[in-house]
């Protein structure tokens, strides 16, 4: 199989590394892709928000499937051409990705398809949004409506900051405060059947013991010890199959990765946001952990026929990983450091490093090209094992005013 894989960061390399490893993949891909998806995939400087040119090169490599990584591209409809082409595409059409790319259509979809929620309100003015705060309490939940890249969704107990950012946004969701662990639950789907994954946990805020500004996310593990039996069947049953069902009936099937942002509250299950695409940094951990092949499972998400496949096989083990981010993350990024250590950190085989904001330098080296630019993974017979392991190959890589969360997995270690 050729196989193109669309986009730049930690997940699409740790999509890539799956890949690479499946016997059926005889080349592959990546567009625009970064320093480390070099090591294991071509890469091609395309624009992932093309659509026309993203197809035009699937067509020049005769891809067998193109997996379409961040939520960008899908939202801007980037899998419709290659969809019109004929070429087997991972990721949903423009319609079935506003799951993620409108809070409000998500909410409708929610409500229609009876999936629990947070209750909310959709505010477009400075009064509208009063009355919402003022109507749910303190905490206050006020979400960007459109993309934001996680960074949209302010949660605090000022009321002056919710307004304010509800006022700068202009269309927000307003929603009652979830309280409770939380955990992220992908699914692979084809429109009909769905596969879940296994669980993980990702750590949104910037600093330990999850504090600082909310982010795309700062490191995740898997599994986790401390879930309820029995929660995959029960949100396969409460929330994917009846989200995926509902779409289909609307006629714009979702197919592809639907992630669910769940809460455990004290009252149940609730979904706090979808997404609809593999998250990162959860996708490190739990690819990780997959034994099945992953481009067999991917086609036959894209063809239609999941449902004949086998049982998804997964690994017993404990898998962590840990982002590393560049100085002034989340608000303001410095970039354009070179980066040392990396070799260092896999060198016994104890932890992989899958890159995310990177780039090559004109002398051979890799030079941080992002926010988070690195994410340190390692597998063990236990998460305290995975998370020391990681841990390990993090403290062998350097750059400038690296940072990083030094509490990932700890809790759940214990
Ligand atoms: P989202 O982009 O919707 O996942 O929100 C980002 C983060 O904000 C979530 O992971 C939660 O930690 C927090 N959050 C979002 N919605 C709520 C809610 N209704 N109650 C409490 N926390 C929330």
């Amino acid at each position: 199989m050729k196989v193109l894989v669309i986009g730049t960061g930690a997940r699409e390399h740790a999509l890539c590394r799956s890949l690479s490893q499946d016997p059926s993949v005889g080349e592959l891909h990546c567009a625009p892709g970064n320093a480390g998806i070099a090591r294991v995939a071509t890469l091609h400087p395309v624009d992932q928000l093309d659509g026309a040119a993203v197809t035009a090169l699937a067509r020049q490599l005769g891809a067998d499937l193109v997996v379409i990584g961040p939520e960008a591209p899908l939202v801007a409809g980037v899998a419709e051409p290659l969809r019109a082409a004929g070429i087997p595409v991972f990721g949903p059409g423009k319609e079935a990705a506003q799951l993620e790319g409108s809070k409000a259509f998500a909410k409708d979809v929610m409500a229609a398809a009876g999936v629990p929620t947070a209750r909310s309100y959709v505010c477009t003015t400075e009064q509208e949004a009063a009355a919402a705060l003022d109507a749910f309490g303190a905490p206050y939940v006020v979400k960007d409506d459109g993309l934001a890249a996680g960074k949209g969704v302010v949660v605090t107990g000022d009321r002056a900051a919710a307004l304010e950012h509800a006022v700068a946004c202009g269309r927000v969701v307003i929603e009652e405060y979830l309280d409770g662990p939380e955990v992220s639950l992908f699914a692979i789907t084809d429109g009909t059947t769905v596969l879940p994954l296994v669980p993980a946990q990702d750590f949104k805020r910037a600093l330990d013991g999850d504090q600082g500004p909310n982010t795309g996310g700062m490191g995740a593990y898997s599994p986790l010890p401390w879930a309820p039996e029995g929660l995959v069947a029960e949100v396969l049953e409460s929330v994917l199959q009846p989200t995926v069902d509902e779409l289909r009936h609307r006629g714009t099937p979702f197919s592809g990765l639907l992630y669910a942002g769940l809460a455990l509250t004290s009252r149940g299950t609730r979904v706090i946001e979808f997404n609809a695409r593999f998250g990162d940094p959860e996708t490190q951990v739990v690819l990780a952990r997959l034994r099945t092949p992953l481009a067999g499972v991917l086609l036959a998400a894209a063809n239609g026929t999941l449902g004949g496949l086998e049982p998804l096989r997964w690994s017993d083990e404990a898998a962590v990983t840990v982002v590393m981010a560049s100085e002034g993350y989340p608000a303001d990024p410095r970039t354009g450091d070179p980066i040392a250590g990396l070799d260092a950190a896999e060198a016994d085989g104890t932890a992989f490093v899958l890159h995310a904001g990177t780039r090559p330098g004109p002398d051979g080296e890799v030079l941080t090209a992002g926010g988070r630019v690195l994410s340190v993974t390692a597998v063990g017979a236990d998460l305290a094992e995975a998370r020391a392991k990681a841990y390990a190959g993090v403290a062998e890589i350097s750059f400038k005013g690296a940072q990083h969360r030094t509490d990932i997995a700890a809790k759940a270690a214990q």
